[in-house]
Protein backbone atom coordinates (compact mmCIF):
# COMPACT_ATOMS: atom_id res chain seq x y z
CA UNK A 1 0.00 0.00 0.00
CA UNK A 2 1.20 3.52 -0.81
CA UNK A 3 0.37 6.52 1.91
CA UNK A 4 -2.13 8.06 -0.56
CA UNK A 5 -3.78 4.89 -1.07
CA UNK A 6 -3.87 4.19 2.83
CA UNK A 7 -5.38 7.62 3.46
CA UNK A 8 -7.94 7.29 0.67
CA UNK A 9 -8.77 3.92 3.05
CA UNK A 10 -8.96 5.81 6.49
CA UNK A 11 -11.36 8.34 4.80
CA UNK A 12 -13.62 5.95 3.20
CA UNK A 13 -13.90 4.29 7.13
CA UNK A 14 -14.19 7.57 9.24
CA UNK A 15 -15.22 10.17 6.31
CA UNK A 16 -16.87 12.23 8.89
CA UNK A 17 -14.71 11.92 12.06
CA UNK A 18 -12.88 15.24 12.50
CA UNK A 19 -8.94 14.62 10.34
CA UNK A 20 -7.22 18.07 11.39
CA UNK A 21 -7.77 20.99 13.11
CA UNK A 22 -5.45 24.47 12.46
CA UNK A 23 -6.21 26.46 16.18
CA UNK A 24 -3.80 29.41 14.77
CA UNK A 25 -5.98 29.54 11.49
CA UNK A 26 -9.00 28.87 13.30
CA UNK A 27 -9.82 25.76 10.49
CA UNK A 28 -10.91 22.21 10.67
CA UNK A 29 -11.34 19.13 8.20
CA UNK A 30 -13.31 15.70 8.67
CA UNK A 31 -11.70 13.07 6.49
CA UNK A 32 -13.80 13.64 3.65
CA UNK A 33 -12.87 17.36 3.41
CA UNK A 34 -9.10 16.73 4.12
CA UNK A 35 -9.61 13.92 1.09
CA UNK A 36 -10.81 16.71 -1.12
CA UNK A 37 -8.30 19.47 0.07
CA UNK A 38 -5.58 17.06 -0.75
CA UNK A 39 -6.64 15.58 -3.81
CA UNK A 40 -6.80 19.33 -5.32
CA UNK A 41 -3.70 20.09 -4.46
CA UNK A 42 -2.71 17.08 -5.81
CA UNK A 43 -4.61 17.31 -9.26
CA UNK A 44 -2.97 20.95 -8.97
CA UNK A 45 0.29 20.16 -8.72
CA UNK A 46 0.33 17.22 -11.69
CA UNK A 47 -1.45 20.31 -13.37
CA UNK A 48 1.20 22.61 -13.29
CA UNK A 49 3.56 19.80 -14.39
CA UNK A 50 5.30 17.96 -11.07
CA UNK A 51 5.42 14.39 -12.19
CA UNK A 52 6.46 11.40 -9.72
CA UNK A 53 10.09 11.64 -8.16
CA UNK A 54 10.11 15.11 -8.82
CA UNK A 55 11.28 17.02 -5.61
CA UNK A 56 8.88 19.21 -3.88
CA UNK A 57 10.52 21.21 -1.35
CA UNK A 58 8.27 22.44 1.74
CA UNK A 59 10.14 25.18 3.68
CA UNK A 60 7.29 26.44 6.61
CA UNK A 61 6.72 26.07 10.24
CA UNK A 62 3.87 23.62 10.67
CA UNK A 63 0.53 24.70 9.48
CA UNK A 64 -2.07 22.86 7.58
CA UNK A 65 -1.16 23.54 3.85
CA UNK A 66 2.36 21.25 5.37
CA UNK A 67 -0.04 18.51 6.01
CA UNK A 68 -1.44 18.66 2.56
CA UNK A 69 1.31 19.20 0.65
CA UNK A 70 2.67 15.91 2.66
CA UNK A 71 -0.80 13.80 1.38
CA UNK A 72 -0.88 15.68 -1.78
CA UNK A 73 2.88 14.83 -3.22
CA UNK A 74 2.20 10.92 -1.65
CA UNK A 75 -0.53 11.07 -3.47
CA UNK A 76 1.39 11.59 -6.87
CA UNK A 77 4.96 9.95 -6.39
CA UNK A 78 6.74 13.45 -6.03
CA UNK A 79 9.21 12.82 -3.14
CA UNK A 80 7.98 15.59 -0.14
CA UNK A 81 11.52 17.39 1.27
CA UNK A 82 11.66 18.43 4.77
CA UNK A 83 13.32 21.83 4.96
CA UNK A 84 14.40 23.38 8.15
CA UNK A 85 12.34 26.29 8.86
CA UNK A 86 15.42 27.44 11.00
CA UNK A 87 17.46 27.87 8.69
CA UNK A 88 19.65 30.91 6.45
CA UNK A 89 19.73 31.70 3.10
CA UNK A 90 23.21 29.56 2.27
CA UNK A 91 21.56 26.33 3.80
CA UNK A 92 18.45 27.32 1.96
CA UNK A 93 20.74 27.46 -0.96
CA UNK A 94 22.68 23.69 0.03
CA UNK A 95 19.51 21.84 0.11
CA UNK A 96 17.28 23.04 -2.90
CA UNK A 97 20.88 22.10 -5.17
CA UNK A 98 21.45 19.15 -3.47
CA UNK A 99 18.01 17.64 -3.11
CA UNK A 100 17.36 18.87 -6.37
CA UNK A 101 14.23 20.99 -5.55
CA UNK A 102 12.23 21.93 -8.54
CA UNK A 103 8.75 23.51 -6.52
CA UNK A 104 9.18 24.97 -3.64
CA UNK A 105 6.19 25.89 -1.27
CA UNK A 106 7.03 27.66 1.31
CA UNK A 107 5.57 30.42 4.15
CA UNK A 108 6.51 33.92 3.62
CA UNK A 109 7.89 34.82 6.68
CA UNK A 110 8.08 33.17 10.52
CA UNK A 111 9.32 35.16 13.25
CA UNK A 112 12.47 36.77 12.61
CA UNK A 113 12.96 35.26 9.14
CA UNK A 114 11.69 36.70 5.84
CA UNK A 115 11.58 33.13 4.08
CA UNK A 116 10.25 35.14 0.93
CA UNK A 117 13.58 37.47 0.79
CA UNK A 118 15.62 34.64 1.16
CA UNK A 119 14.58 32.65 -1.92
CA UNK A 120 14.80 35.81 -3.76
CA UNK A 121 18.23 35.72 -2.97
CA UNK A 122 19.37 32.62 -4.04
CA UNK A 123 16.94 31.74 -6.50
CA UNK A 124 19.25 33.17 -9.42
CA UNK A 125 22.04 30.68 -8.75
CA UNK A 126 19.18 27.51 -9.06
CA UNK A 127 18.17 27.33 -12.65
CA UNK A 128 16.48 23.92 -11.67
CA UNK A 129 13.95 25.87 -9.01
CA UNK A 130 11.01 26.09 -11.33
CA UNK A 131 8.44 27.26 -9.21
CA UNK A 132 7.92 28.93 -5.73
CA UNK A 133 4.45 29.02 -3.88
CA UNK A 134 4.26 30.85 -1.45
CA UNK A 135 1.62 29.83 1.98
CA UNK A 136 -0.95 32.37 2.59
CA UNK A 137 -0.40 34.84 -0.65
CA UNK A 138 -2.51 34.64 -3.77
CA UNK A 139 0.10 32.28 -5.14
CA UNK A 140 -1.76 28.96 -3.05
CA UNK A 141 -5.24 29.86 -4.52
CA UNK A 142 -3.44 30.51 -7.95
CA UNK A 143 -2.09 27.15 -7.90
CA UNK A 144 -5.64 25.45 -6.68
CA UNK A 145 -6.93 26.97 -9.73
CA UNK A 146 -5.62 24.60 -11.99
CA UNK A 147 -6.46 21.68 -10.21
CA UNK A 148 -10.02 21.43 -12.53
CA UNK A 149 -7.49 20.98 -15.24
CA UNK A 150 -6.61 17.20 -14.15
CA UNK A 151 -9.97 14.84 -13.42
CA UNK A 152 -9.85 12.81 -10.84
CA UNK A 153 -9.57 9.59 -12.89
CA UNK A 154 -5.78 11.34 -14.33
CA UNK A 155 -5.17 11.10 -10.36
CA UNK A 156 -5.90 7.93 -9.64
CA UNK A 157 -4.46 7.13 -12.51
CA UNK A 158 -1.03 8.46 -11.21
CA UNK A 159 -1.92 7.13 -7.95
CA UNK A 160 -2.40 3.09 -8.99
CA UNK A 161 1.44 3.03 -10.79
CA UNK A 162 3.31 4.25 -7.67
CA UNK A 163 5.32 1.31 -5.64
CA UNK A 164 5.32 1.46 -2.28
CA UNK A 165 9.12 1.38 -2.36
CA UNK A 166 9.47 4.31 -4.33
CA UNK A 167 11.31 6.72 -2.53
CA UNK A 168 8.88 9.52 -1.38
CA UNK A 169 10.42 12.01 0.97
CA UNK A 170 13.70 12.98 1.97
CA UNK A 171 14.54 14.36 5.61
CA UNK A 172 17.85 15.66 6.53
CA UNK A 173 18.39 14.88 9.98
CA UNK A 174 18.87 17.21 12.95
CA UNK A 175 22.28 18.39 12.35
CA UNK A 176 23.02 17.83 15.84
CA UNK A 177 26.70 16.02 15.37
CA UNK A 178 27.58 17.79 11.96
CA UNK A 179 25.92 18.78 8.74
CA UNK A 180 22.58 17.48 8.01
CA UNK A 181 22.45 14.17 5.85
CA UNK A 182 19.41 13.78 3.56
CA UNK A 183 17.87 10.43 4.63
CA UNK A 184 15.70 9.35 1.80
CA UNK A 185 12.27 7.48 2.77
CA UNK A 186 9.85 5.23 1.09
CA UNK A 187 6.18 4.92 1.40
CA UNK A 188 7.04 1.24 2.88
CA UNK A 189 9.32 2.78 5.16
CA UNK A 190 7.27 5.72 6.85
CA UNK A 191 4.19 4.45 6.36
CA UNK A 192 4.89 1.42 8.17
CA UNK A 193 6.11 3.08 10.75
CA UNK A 194 3.43 5.61 11.61
CA UNK A 195 1.31 2.56 11.54
CA UNK A 196 3.32 1.01 13.95
CA UNK A 197 3.72 3.88 16.39
CA UNK A 198 -0.41 4.64 16.90
CA UNK A 199 -0.70 0.78 17.09
CA UNK A 200 1.63 1.28 20.18
CA UNK A 201 -0.34 4.31 21.27
CA UNK A 202 -3.64 2.04 20.92
CA UNK A 203 -4.78 4.92 18.57
CA UNK A 204 -8.29 4.64 17.24
CA UNK A 205 -10.96 7.40 15.62
CA UNK A 206 -11.70 8.57 19.22
CA UNK A 207 -8.20 10.03 19.47
CA UNK A 208 -6.77 13.74 19.15
CA UNK A 209 -2.91 13.89 19.53
CA UNK A 210 -1.46 17.49 20.15
CA UNK A 211 1.34 17.76 17.57
CA UNK A 212 3.53 20.77 18.68
CA UNK A 213 6.48 18.88 16.91
CA UNK A 214 7.66 19.98 13.80
CA UNK A 215 6.51 18.59 11.04
CA UNK A 216 9.70 19.45 9.36
CA UNK A 217 11.50 16.29 11.30
CA UNK A 218 9.99 12.26 11.25
CA UNK A 219 8.32 12.86 14.72
CA UNK A 220 6.17 15.14 13.38
CA UNK A 221 4.91 14.15 10.44
CA UNK A 222 5.15 10.33 10.90
CA UNK A 223 5.26 9.87 14.49
CA UNK A 224 2.25 12.35 14.35
CA UNK A 225 0.36 13.10 11.28
CA UNK A 226 0.68 9.39 9.56
CA UNK A 227 0.27 7.65 13.05
CA UNK A 228 -3.72 9.70 12.87
CA UNK A 229 -3.82 9.41 8.94
CA UNK A 230 -3.56 5.04 9.34
CA UNK A 231 -5.69 5.16 12.64
CA UNK A 232 -8.97 7.89 11.60
CA UNK A 233 -7.30 9.85 14.91
CA UNK A 234 -7.31 13.78 14.41
CA UNK A 235 -3.63 15.24 14.23
CA UNK A 236 -4.44 19.21 16.19
CA UNK A 237 -1.58 21.04 15.48
CA UNK A 238 -1.62 23.99 18.31
CA UNK A 239 0.62 26.83 16.79
CA UNK A 240 3.24 27.01 13.85
CA UNK A 241 6.05 27.08 16.60
CA UNK A 242 6.50 25.71 19.88
CA UNK A 243 4.32 27.61 22.62
CA UNK A 244 4.37 25.73 25.99
CA UNK A 245 0.99 28.02 27.58
CA UNK A 246 -0.53 27.80 23.97
CA UNK A 247 -0.02 23.85 23.63
CA UNK A 248 -1.33 23.25 27.06
CA UNK A 249 -4.51 25.33 25.89
CA UNK A 250 -4.94 23.64 22.61
CA UNK A 251 -4.90 20.04 24.83
CA UNK A 252 -7.83 21.66 27.19
CA UNK A 253 -9.89 23.11 24.41
CA UNK A 254 -9.83 20.39 21.99
CA UNK A 255 -9.71 17.50 24.31
CA UNK A 256 -6.82 16.04 23.49
CA UNK A 257 -6.05 12.07 24.43
CA UNK A 258 -2.40 12.64 23.32
CA UNK A 259 0.36 15.16 23.87
CA UNK A 260 3.60 14.77 22.23
CA UNK A 261 6.97 16.63 22.60
CA UNK A 262 10.68 16.35 23.08
CA UNK A 263 12.02 16.40 26.61
CA UNK A 264 12.81 20.52 26.65
CA UNK A 265 8.94 20.75 25.93
CA UNK A 266 7.77 19.30 28.32
CA UNK A 267 9.89 20.63 30.32
CA UNK A 268 8.79 24.22 29.67
CA UNK A 269 5.07 22.99 30.03
CA UNK A 270 5.44 21.09 33.01
CA UNK A 271 7.07 24.08 34.74
CA UNK A 272 4.69 26.93 33.76
CA UNK A 273 3.70 28.95 36.56
CA UNK A 274 -0.13 27.99 36.21
CA UNK A 275 0.22 24.72 34.76
CA UNK A 276 -2.17 23.77 37.60
CA UNK A 277 -4.64 25.53 36.05
CA UNK A 278 -5.05 23.77 32.56
CA UNK A 279 -7.09 20.63 32.16
CA UNK A 280 -5.28 18.26 30.71
CA UNK A 281 -7.36 15.22 32.05
CA UNK A 282 -8.16 13.90 29.28
CA UNK A 283 -4.56 12.96 27.81
CA UNK A 284 -4.71 9.58 28.05
CA UNK A 285 -1.35 8.67 26.24
CA UNK A 286 1.65 10.14 24.24
CA UNK A 287 5.39 10.19 23.31
CA UNK A 288 8.62 11.75 24.19
CA UNK A 289 11.56 11.23 22.25
CA UNK A 290 14.20 12.76 20.23
CA UNK A 291 16.71 13.17 23.41
CA UNK A 292 17.75 11.13 26.40
CA UNK A 293 14.38 11.15 28.16
CA UNK A 294 14.88 12.15 32.06
CA UNK A 295 13.55 9.51 34.33
CA UNK A 296 12.14 12.59 36.59
CA UNK A 297 10.38 13.98 33.79
CA UNK A 298 8.85 10.67 32.83
CA UNK A 299 7.73 10.43 36.42
CA UNK A 300 6.13 13.42 36.38
CA UNK A 301 4.03 12.90 33.79
CA UNK A 302 3.35 9.41 35.00
CA UNK A 303 2.47 11.29 38.05
CA UNK A 304 0.12 13.87 36.01
CA UNK A 305 -2.59 11.14 34.85
CA UNK A 306 -1.12 10.32 31.79
CA UNK A 307 -0.47 6.44 32.73
CA UNK A 308 -0.19 5.40 29.26
CA UNK A 309 2.60 8.36 28.39
CA UNK A 310 5.73 6.46 25.82
CA UNK A 311 9.22 6.92 25.12
CA UNK A 312 10.24 6.11 21.67
CA UNK A 313 13.78 5.86 20.36
CA UNK A 314 15.23 6.32 16.59
CA UNK A 315 16.41 8.21 14.03
CA UNK A 316 15.12 9.55 10.59
CA UNK A 317 17.27 7.19 8.84
CA UNK A 318 15.05 4.52 10.09
CA UNK A 319 11.60 6.36 9.61
CA UNK A 320 12.40 6.88 12.76
CA UNK A 321 11.26 4.91 15.67
CA UNK A 322 13.10 1.79 16.56
CA UNK A 323 12.02 0.92 19.82
CA UNK A 324 8.74 2.00 22.06
CA UNK A 325 7.14 1.51 25.25
CA UNK A 326 4.13 -0.71 25.16
CA UNK A 327 1.02 1.89 27.02
CA UNK A 328 1.31 -1.33 29.95
CA UNK A 329 4.55 -1.38 30.22
CA UNK A 330 5.68 -1.20 34.41
CA UNK A 331 6.71 2.23 35.89
CA UNK A 332 9.93 0.87 35.87
CA UNK A 333 9.73 -0.20 32.11
CA UNK A 334 8.92 3.48 31.33
CA UNK A 335 11.25 5.52 33.53
CA UNK A 336 14.37 3.71 32.96
CA UNK A 337 13.94 2.04 29.38
CA UNK A 338 13.44 3.48 25.69
CA UNK A 339 10.92 0.41 25.53
CA UNK A 340 11.37 -2.44 23.34
CA UNK A 341 11.62 -3.55 19.53
CA UNK A 342 8.99 -2.28 17.21
CA UNK A 343 7.01 -4.95 15.57
CA UNK A 344 8.85 -6.52 12.42
CA UNK A 345 11.63 -5.03 13.26
CA UNK A 346 15.56 -6.40 14.99
CA UNK A 347 17.86 -4.59 16.95
CA UNK A 348 21.16 -5.77 18.24
CA UNK A 349 23.73 -4.37 20.45
CA UNK A 350 26.95 -4.61 19.27
CA UNK A 351 30.75 -3.72 20.07
CA UNK A 352 31.59 -1.06 17.64
CA UNK A 353 35.50 -2.58 17.07
CA UNK A 354 34.36 -5.73 16.54
CA UNK A 355 30.80 -5.70 15.07
CA UNK A 356 30.28 -9.07 17.44
CA UNK A 357 27.05 -9.04 19.33
CA UNK A 358 27.47 -7.90 23.09
CA UNK A 359 25.38 -9.89 26.46
CA UNK A 360 22.39 -8.71 27.33
CA UNK A 361 23.51 -5.72 30.34
CA UNK A 362 26.68 -4.86 28.56
CA UNK A 363 26.82 -1.69 26.33
CA UNK A 364 27.57 -1.56 22.86
CA UNK A 365 25.91 0.51 19.45
CA UNK A 366 22.23 0.24 18.76
CA UNK A 367 21.91 -1.66 15.61
CA UNK A 368 18.55 -2.13 13.55
CA UNK A 369 17.36 -3.65 10.84
CA UNK A 370 14.10 -4.42 9.01
CA UNK A 371 11.60 -2.70 6.78
CA UNK A 372 12.14 1.01 8.49
CA UNK A 373 16.12 1.29 7.33
CA UNK A 374 15.94 4.39 4.83
CA UNK A 375 16.85 3.54 1.08
CA UNK A 376 20.19 5.79 1.34
CA UNK A 377 21.44 9.43 1.84
CA UNK A 378 20.77 11.14 -1.02
CA UNK A 379 23.07 10.88 -3.80
CA UNK A 380 25.77 10.55 -0.72
CA UNK A 381 26.33 6.44 -1.30
CA UNK A 382 29.55 6.76 0.67
CA UNK A 383 27.96 7.92 3.66
CA UNK A 384 25.15 5.22 2.83
CA UNK A 385 27.76 2.27 2.79
CA UNK A 386 29.64 3.61 6.02
CA UNK A 387 25.63 3.59 7.72
CA UNK A 388 24.42 0.43 6.41
CA UNK A 389 25.84 -2.84 6.78
CA UNK A 390 24.31 -6.14 5.59
CA UNK A 391 21.03 -4.09 6.24
CA UNK A 392 21.79 -3.49 9.56
CA UNK A 393 21.68 0.26 10.26
CA UNK A 394 24.83 1.82 12.56
CA UNK A 395 23.21 4.27 14.90
CA UNK A 396 26.19 5.85 16.67
CA UNK A 397 23.93 5.46 19.84
CA UNK A 398 25.50 3.57 22.90
CA UNK A 399 22.17 1.30 24.26
CA UNK A 400 21.91 -1.67 26.82
CA UNK A 401 19.58 -4.52 25.97
CA UNK A 402 18.19 -6.07 29.40
CA UNK A 403 17.07 -9.20 30.40
CA UNK A 404 13.72 -8.77 29.26
CA UNK A 405 14.37 -6.67 26.00
CA UNK A 406 13.78 -3.45 27.53
CA UNK A 407 16.78 -1.33 25.45
CA UNK A 408 18.32 1.59 28.00
CA UNK A 409 20.21 4.59 25.82
CA UNK A 410 22.99 5.88 27.36
CA UNK A 411 23.60 8.44 24.99
CA UNK A 412 25.79 9.08 21.74
CA UNK A 413 29.14 7.40 20.82
CA UNK A 414 30.42 10.96 20.02
CA UNK A 415 29.71 12.16 23.52
CA UNK A 416 30.84 9.34 25.74
CA UNK A 417 33.78 11.14 27.91
CA UNK A 418 36.83 9.50 28.44
CA UNK A 419 38.32 10.75 31.80
CA UNK A 420 41.49 9.24 32.76
CA UNK A 421 40.87 6.13 30.80
CA UNK A 422 37.31 5.33 31.99
CA UNK A 423 34.42 5.34 30.25
CA UNK A 424 31.45 7.97 31.59
CA UNK A 425 28.48 8.19 30.08
CA UNK A 426 26.75 11.50 30.76
CA UNK A 427 23.69 10.53 30.51
CA UNK A 428 24.10 9.04 33.89
CA UNK A 429 25.67 12.12 35.42
CA UNK A 430 22.19 14.09 33.86
CA UNK A 431 20.34 11.08 35.62
CA UNK A 432 21.14 12.11 38.93
CA UNK A 433 21.74 15.96 38.91
CA UNK A 434 18.12 15.53 37.76
CA UNK A 435 17.48 14.88 41.08
CA UNK A 436 18.84 18.07 42.48
CA UNK A 437 15.83 19.96 44.03
CA UNK A 438 16.81 23.56 42.35
CA UNK A 439 17.89 22.03 38.87
CA UNK A 440 15.78 22.24 36.17
CA UNK A 441 17.63 20.95 33.54
CA UNK A 442 21.02 19.53 33.11
CA UNK A 443 23.31 18.35 30.45
CA UNK A 444 26.91 17.21 30.84
CA UNK A 445 29.98 16.79 28.63
CA UNK A 446 33.40 16.79 28.08
CA UNK A 447 36.07 18.83 27.89
CA UNK A 448 39.81 18.65 26.89
CA UNK A 449 41.97 18.01 30.33
CA UNK A 450 46.08 18.13 29.81
CA UNK A 451 45.86 15.49 32.88
CA UNK A 452 42.97 13.59 32.49
CA UNK A 453 42.39 13.71 28.42
CA UNK A 454 38.93 14.69 29.11
CA UNK A 455 36.90 16.59 32.35
CA UNK A 456 33.58 16.74 33.18
CA UNK A 457 31.57 19.89 32.34
CA UNK A 458 27.75 20.34 33.87
CA UNK A 459 25.37 22.84 31.87
CA UNK A 460 22.92 23.54 34.17
CA UNK A 461 19.67 25.74 34.30
CA UNK A 462 18.65 27.10 37.54
CA UNK A 463 14.59 26.66 38.60
CA UNK A 464 13.58 30.30 38.76
CA UNK A 465 13.95 31.54 42.12
CA UNK A 466 16.93 29.52 43.08
CA UNK A 467 20.42 30.61 43.56
CA UNK A 468 23.23 29.64 40.62
CA UNK A 469 24.80 26.33 42.36
CA UNK A 470 28.37 25.91 42.66
CA UNK A 471 30.83 23.83 41.32
CA UNK A 472 31.97 23.11 44.85
CA UNK A 473 28.41 22.47 45.85
CA UNK A 474 27.47 20.62 43.04
CA UNK A 475 30.67 18.42 43.53
CA UNK A 476 29.05 17.91 47.14
CA UNK A 477 25.99 16.76 46.04
CA UNK A 478 27.24 14.43 43.94
CA UNK A 479 30.15 13.01 46.35
CA UNK A 480 29.24 9.70 47.74
CA UNK A 481 26.68 8.94 45.17
CA UNK A 482 28.49 8.98 41.84
CA UNK A 483 31.99 7.62 41.48
CA UNK A 484 34.65 10.28 42.12
CA UNK A 485 35.36 10.20 38.24
CA UNK A 486 31.95 10.76 37.27
CA UNK A 487 31.38 14.13 39.10
CA UNK A 488 31.71 17.37 37.27
CA UNK A 489 34.53 19.43 37.88
CA UNK A 490 33.48 22.03 35.99
CA UNK A 491 29.78 24.13 36.41
CA UNK A 492 28.34 26.22 33.69
CA UNK A 493 25.05 27.89 34.64
CA UNK A 494 22.85 29.13 32.03
CA UNK A 495 19.11 30.37 30.97
CA UNK A 496 19.01 28.05 27.68
CA UNK A 497 21.05 25.44 25.99
CA UNK A 498 22.17 25.77 22.26
CA UNK A 499 19.71 23.59 20.29
CA UNK A 500 18.22 22.35 17.04
CA UNK A 501 15.09 23.21 15.86
CA UNK A 502 13.96 19.98 16.97
CA UNK A 503 14.80 20.18 20.27
CA UNK A 504 18.15 18.13 20.12
CA UNK A 505 20.46 19.76 22.55
CA UNK A 506 23.76 20.56 20.68
CA UNK A 507 26.69 19.28 22.76
CA UNK A 508 29.08 19.81 19.60
CA UNK A 509 28.28 23.73 20.34
CA UNK A 510 28.66 23.37 24.64
CA UNK A 511 31.94 21.73 24.08
CA UNK A 512 33.51 24.22 21.98
CA UNK A 513 31.31 27.37 24.29
CA UNK A 514 33.13 26.00 27.61
CA UNK A 515 36.30 24.86 25.61
CA UNK A 516 36.99 27.92 24.62
CA UNK A 517 36.51 29.96 27.83
CA UNK A 518 38.55 27.32 29.93
CA UNK A 519 41.22 28.46 27.14
P1 LIG B 1 22.64 14.32 13.07
O1 LIG B 1 22.56 12.90 12.67
O2 LIG B 1 22.47 15.24 11.91
O3 LIG B 1 23.81 14.65 13.92
P2 LIG B 1 20.49 13.71 14.92
O4 LIG B 1 21.10 12.36 15.00
O5 LIG B 1 20.16 14.41 16.19
O6 LIG B 1 21.39 14.67 14.01
P3 LIG B 1 17.84 12.79 14.33
O7 LIG B 1 17.78 11.73 13.31
O8 LIG B 1 16.75 13.78 14.38
O9 LIG B 1 19.16 13.63 14.09
O10 LIG B 1 17.95 12.19 15.79
C1 LIG B 1 18.28 10.84 16.07
C2 LIG B 1 19.07 10.75 17.34
O11 LIG B 1 18.34 11.30 18.46
C3 LIG B 1 19.41 9.36 17.76
O12 LIG B 1 20.53 8.85 17.06
C4 LIG B 1 19.64 9.52 19.27
O13 LIG B 1 20.96 9.96 19.53
C5 LIG B 1 18.68 10.63 19.67
N1 LIG B 1 17.45 10.08 20.29
C6 LIG B 1 16.24 9.95 19.73
N2 LIG B 1 15.35 9.46 20.60
C7 LIG B 1 16.01 9.24 21.76
C8 LIG B 1 15.63 8.73 23.05
N3 LIG B 1 14.38 8.35 23.34
N4 LIG B 1 16.61 8.64 24.00
C9 LIG B 1 17.87 9.02 23.72
N5 LIG B 1 18.28 9.51 22.54
C10 LIG B 1 17.36 9.63 21.56
MG1 LIG C 1 22.03 11.15 13.59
Amino acid sequence: QTIGDNFDATVARFPDREALVDVAQGRRWTYAQLQEDVDRLARALMAVGVAKGDRVGIWAPNCSEWTLTQYATAKIGAILVNINPAYRAHELHYVLGQAGISTLISAKEFKSSNYAAMIDEVRPDLPGLERVILIGTPDWDELLGHADDVSAEQLAQVQAGLDNNDAINIQYTSGTTGFPKGATLSHRNILNNGFFVGELCDYTEQDRVCIPVPFYHCFGMVMGNLACTTHGACMVIPAPGFDPAITLQTVQDEKCTSLYGVPTMFIAEWNLPDFADYDISTVRTGIMAGSPCPAELMKKLIASGIEEMTICYGMTETSPVSTQNRTDDTFEQKTRTVGRVGPHLEIRIADPATGEVVPRGVPGEFQTKGYSVMLGYWQQPDKTAEAIEDGWMHTGDIGIMHDDGYVEITGRIKDMVIRGGENVYPREIEEFLYTHPDILDAQVIGVPDAKYGEELCAWIRMRPGTEPITAESLREFCSGQLAHYKIPRYVEIVDEFPMTVTGKIRKVEMREVTTKKLG
